[in-house]
């Protein structure tokens, strides 16, 4: 195939070789962020809350939702400027298409509700609340259940195999929960999963789903996405019967720092390209 790229019409190839240090450059570089917000406490809540409506919104778009206790938060400076931080959160009710920035609630660290009207579902304050509270540098947890990966989930052996380009952005990133304990009634449970957790970025809960922790709501929704494309290929290998190839450990090595290092910028590109999409077709999220 022959891509055009507008070049004074050169083939991709030519423009390689001709524009080589333009292409990097235009490639590494990500548009500037959709929304803008005054500095200062009210503006990074704000900001917070606009990237979380973005986030329900977009996940939700590429049917990663389940029902309406699937949740996503992000810790923020309270929008009054107070002492200690808010978890924003959805509150229980809706559906996360009806998530707005201003809908969201605030709760502290005792799942009192501080900012907006209502609180969260019972599992989103016990599981998000531990984990913020013992994962330190994490700003964003995000638990839902895409059918992919929450079939892999159900499978006796259900590690993500390091079979595909997608699912080699996860090696030894992933922890494993292999003992589900029930609905995440009690904080003593998210205690539990974040302990499991530890430093790693992704936990994948038996008969459950999973959970992706960042420190920045687009890596979070990155990881998330690409986790759920990652159980889509090795389910789909896994059910043609045929053995799924490994990627040589070597491979794994020599790709992993290079591409660690350009992660941010993936994700940020590809969050707020959803941004815009939502902008466009779902634009009341930002109300
Ligand atoms: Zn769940």
């Amino acid at each position: 195939m022959t891509v055009m790229l507008g070049l004074r019409g050169v083939t991709l190839a030519k423009a390689v070789t001709r524009y080589g240090r333009l292409l990097t450059r235009a490639f590494t570089s990500s548009y500037p962020k959709p929304y803008t917000v005054p500095e200062g406490p009210w503006g990074t809540n704000r900001a917070a809350r606009l990237e979380l409506a973005a986030a329900y919104r977009g996940l939700d778009h590429l049917g990663m939702n389940e029902g309406v206790v699937n949740h996503l938060s992000v810790m923020a400076p309270r929008a009054d400027g107070g002492d200690g931080k808010v978890m924003l959160v959805f509150p229980q009710g809706i559906h996360w298409q009806e998530v707005t920035a201003s809908n969201l609630v605030g709760i502290d660290s005792e799942a009192k509700t501080v900012e907006g009207e209502g609180s969260p579902e019972t599992t989103a304050s016990c599981i998000h609340l531990s984990i913020h509270k013992m994962r330190a540098g994490t700003k964003v947890v995000m638990h839902c259940h895409p059918p992919y990966t929450t079939a892999l989930a159900s499978l006796e052996d259900f590690e993500l195999r390091m079979v595909s380009q997608n699912s080699l952005r996860y090696w030894n990133r992933v922890a494993y929960d292999r003992c589900y304990q029930g609905v995440a009634y009690a904080f003593e449970e998210g205690e539990r999963m974040a302990r499991i957790l530890g430093d790693k970025d992704i936990l994948m809960l038996a008969n459950h789903g999973a959970i992706t922790v960042a420190s920045t709501v687009s890596a979070a929704f990155h990881n998330l996405y690409f986790l759920e494309r990652a159980a889509m290929v090795q389910m789909l290998g896994m059910a043609t019967g045929n053995k799924m190839v490994e990627v040589p450990e070597e491979v794994k090595r020599s790709m992993s720092t290079p591409y660690l290092k350009k992660e941010q910028t993936y994700a940020d590109d590809f969050f707020y390209s959803i941004y815009r999409l939502m902008q466009k077709y779902q634009p009341d999220f930002e109300n």
